[in-house]
């Protein structure tokens, strides 16, 4: 096959996703690999002085070059988990680890840097690029490169090693994920399922050829039985299936178990950690955030849940309580949660989400998107009709700016399917980047969500959960894809430090609950009659229902992943579970389930980026509050000098400085932890 012929290395603008197949991948990634090492080789060896120009801007080009590619990559494996796509990805996956492994270890280049660093020119760069500069040098060190030889491969050899068993453990979870699924016959053990819920399980009964409905363990159709289903025995069923995943407990044929998998990361991470000089993986992943320490981040975590504890108590005490005077359940167990919650919901506020869905079409919620971002930050936002894509339903979009300039562009894939990874997210497709001839490649995001595709004949309709997932996503398209910073390491969210990088998507949710942006989107797409001002009043009231509950939630997923990163490793994965137990005896204010393995699924600590990191949604969640309530003091939550500095301050500036300097410079100081607990009405 002739490399020119590849669409995967074809100079087009946006990826050519319907003429690429899976046995393209390899030799283009081949190809792109042997180019930069060559090239990298070629500029160490040219060069008797290093400088910016000669060395680390040619270096941030090919760089970028690699990174869209491997984004297309990277993307159909998520969306299009055919065996075909994942096995192109498994082939590629070590060598796109080892290749940078083998960078981050180049002493040559080290030492290159090291020079560049310290010569003249240094000081007449900008601060950007002086940034970079200085995290290329800490990202070398981090790589071992400093080490003695021997104990600098053993550094290489373990990232290698890490980043397959990382893949090991989300595939473990998304095959045990597609692995299951309850065939239900009787109609009347699906009594309380909402209309669609209930013909999305018939839809997926008959896509497995069977009478019936069929409950699956994809995210939708879990939280609709555990949320509505009156059976209680079917929501055991599908709680204990959704909460055993990868674990040896997983009803599953094949139990696809990560015990061992989780083990082995924590080794290796601990090891890598101590080769490192570091006292622990903890302490290790902080070398590269925000907050500076590992008792920082316990002060806030702690700090944080013993404010909490009162209203969490409460709040669990209200729950049993009504569960056994209004729904006969006089034991809650973990299953009931969801189901009791939405009832005290409903009877205290008359609202539930399904009510709400009616108000909200996608078309409308988008238009309304992107409406509030217009008012805010001037942008305005078109659909592109014509373009390649690799589903039916992706739609494009171009952002323009306020004076006219396409700033960028990105794809939306909102649909569940049964090939594509649960969630919602946003990765770069294309990154902000100054050509070596100065023309400027314009951004390109996918913005991917997992809301339940529309019923024959009518739109899509959204839950109000929905509704905010989709407002967090596009605050990180927009911190993508606004950015002025012209290198690709920095620009939009490359480089933005794990525990800040949620900041601008959180910030967003906030206008989900405004009745004055609502009020542009939120119709009936029956009457277009807009949400009225008593369902609104109910919405809001209903925000901060069991807000201490959640927050306790998130603080247990975010001090076990803190503390077991801060953990010796041990040979036995029950060590895993004790970590977790301890953190539970201060966040287990509702029932736990004995067999409950869901560690074994926590797909954010053991394959994503968030190890040792989980406290950063908290911690950005501080940062969005106090965000927030710069609009909210002046009254105005359309007010466009403010959002005009965090414009200038934070979406354009990507990881150019230290965030911290961001914040203060956008907000006059650093963020508050009172704010948050303001937000939710926990102080006044
Ligand atoms: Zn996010």
């Amino acid at each position: 096959m002739s490399e020119t012929n590849n669409p995967l290395l074809s100079k087009n603008e946006l990826p050519l996703f319907t003429q690429l197949k899976p046995e393209q991948i390899e030799p283009a990634i081949d190809s792109i690999l042997s180019e930069n090492r060559k090239t990298i080789e070629k500029l160490l060896s040219e060069n008797k002085e290093y400088t910016w120009n000669n060395l680390v801007y040619p270096i941030e080009i090919i760089q970028a070059n690699l990174n869209d590619v491997w984004a297309i990559v990277s993307h159909l494996e998520s969306v299009k988990n055919t065996p075909e796509w994942h096995k192109a990805y498994e082939i590629t996956l070590p060598k796109i680890s080892e290749y940078y492994t083998e960078l981050a270890q180049n002493e040559k280049l080290y030492q290159a840097f090291l020079k560049v660093r310290q010569g003249a020119g240094f000081k007449k760069l900008n601060f950007a690029e002086q940034k970079i500069i200085d995290n290329n040098i800490r990202d070398f060190k981090l790589a071992g490169v400093a080490l003695p030889p021997e104990k600098r491969a053993e550094v290489k050899a373990l990232s290698m090693q890490l980043s397959e068993l990382e893949s090991q453990f989300q595939q473990n979870v998304l095959q045990a994920t597609q692995g299951w699924s309850l065939h239900i016959t009787d109609v009347d053990k699906l009594k309380g399922l909402p209309d669609r819920a209930l013909e999305a399980s018939r839809l997926q009964a008959k896509e497995q050829e069977k009478e019936g409905w069929a409950l699956t363990l994809d995210y939708p159709s879990y939280h609709a039985v555990l949320t509505y289903a009156d059976d209680r025995g079917i929501r055991e069923t599908v709680y204990q299936a959704f909460t055993t995943r990868a674990s040896n407990l997983f009803p599953g044929k094949e139990k696809f178990d990560n015990s061992q998998t989780m083990v082995k990361i924590m080794k290796l991470r601990q090891r890598l950690a101590s080769l490192l000089d570091f006292n622990h993986y903890a302490e290790y992943a902080l070398a590269n955030r925000m907050l500076k320490s590992p008792e920082q981040v316990l002060h806030f975590l702690n700090d944080l849940s013993d404010r909490c504890q009162d209203v969490a108590g409460k709040e669990a005490n209200n729950l049993k309580t009504f569960a056994k005077e209004q729904c006969q359940i006089a034991d809650l167990r973990p299953w009931d949660v969801a189901y009791v919650s939405e009832k005290m919901l409903h009877a205290n506020y008359a609202i539930s989400q399904e009510t709400l869905r009616q108000y909200f079409p996608e078309d409308s919620v988008l238009n309304g998107l992107f409406t509030i971002v217009n008012r805010l930050y001037g942008i305005s936002i078109n659909e592109v009709k014509q373009f390649d894509k690799w589903h039916e339903s992706v739609r494009l979009f171009e952002i323009y700016d306020a004076n006219n300039h396409l700033r960028g562009k990105f794809y939306l894939d909102p649909y569940a399917r049964p090939d594509k990874r649960g969630g919602a997210w946003v990765v770069p497709a294309k990154v902000r980047v100054k050509q070596l001839d100065g023309n400027i490649q314009a951004p390109v995001t996918y913005v991917v969500t997992n809301f339940s595709k529309p019923l024959a004949g009518g739109p899509a309709l959204l839950t109000h959960d929905e509704v905010t997932t989709l407002f967090h996503e596009f605050g990180h398209c927009l911190h993508a894809t606004l950015s002025k910073v012209d290198y690709p390491s920095i620009a939009g969210i490359n480089g933005v430090y794990w525990d800040a990088v949620e900041l601008p998507s959180q910030l967003m949710e906030n206008w989900c609950w405004e009745e004055e942006a609502l009020k542009l989107f939120a119709k009936h797409h029956e009457t277009n009659e807009p949400l009225p001002h008593d369902l609104f009043l109910k919405l809001k009231a209903s925000k901060n229902f069991q807000v201490s509950l959640g927050l306790i939630r998130q603080l247990e997923f975010a001090l076990f992943d803190f503390n077991l990163h801060m953990h010796p490793a041990e040979e036995n994965d029950a060590y895993i579970q004790t970590v977790l137990d301890k953190v539970r005896e201060q966040t287990a204010f509702l029932p736990l389930a004995d067999f409950n393995r869901s560690q074994n699924s926590f797909l954010h600590i053991f394959s994503g980026g968030y190890s040792a990191g989980y406290y950063s949604y908290l911690w950005s969640e501080v940062m969005s509050a106090d965000a927030f309530q710069a609009f909210k003091s002046q009254n105005k939550v359309f007010d466009n000098e403010i959002a005009a500095r965090f414009l200038y301050n934070i979406l354009e500036q990507g990881g150019s400085k230290d965030f911290m300097d961001l914040f203060v410079a956008f907000r006059g100081r650093e963020p508050e932890v009172n704010a948050l607990l303001k937000q939710y009405e926990l102080v006044q």
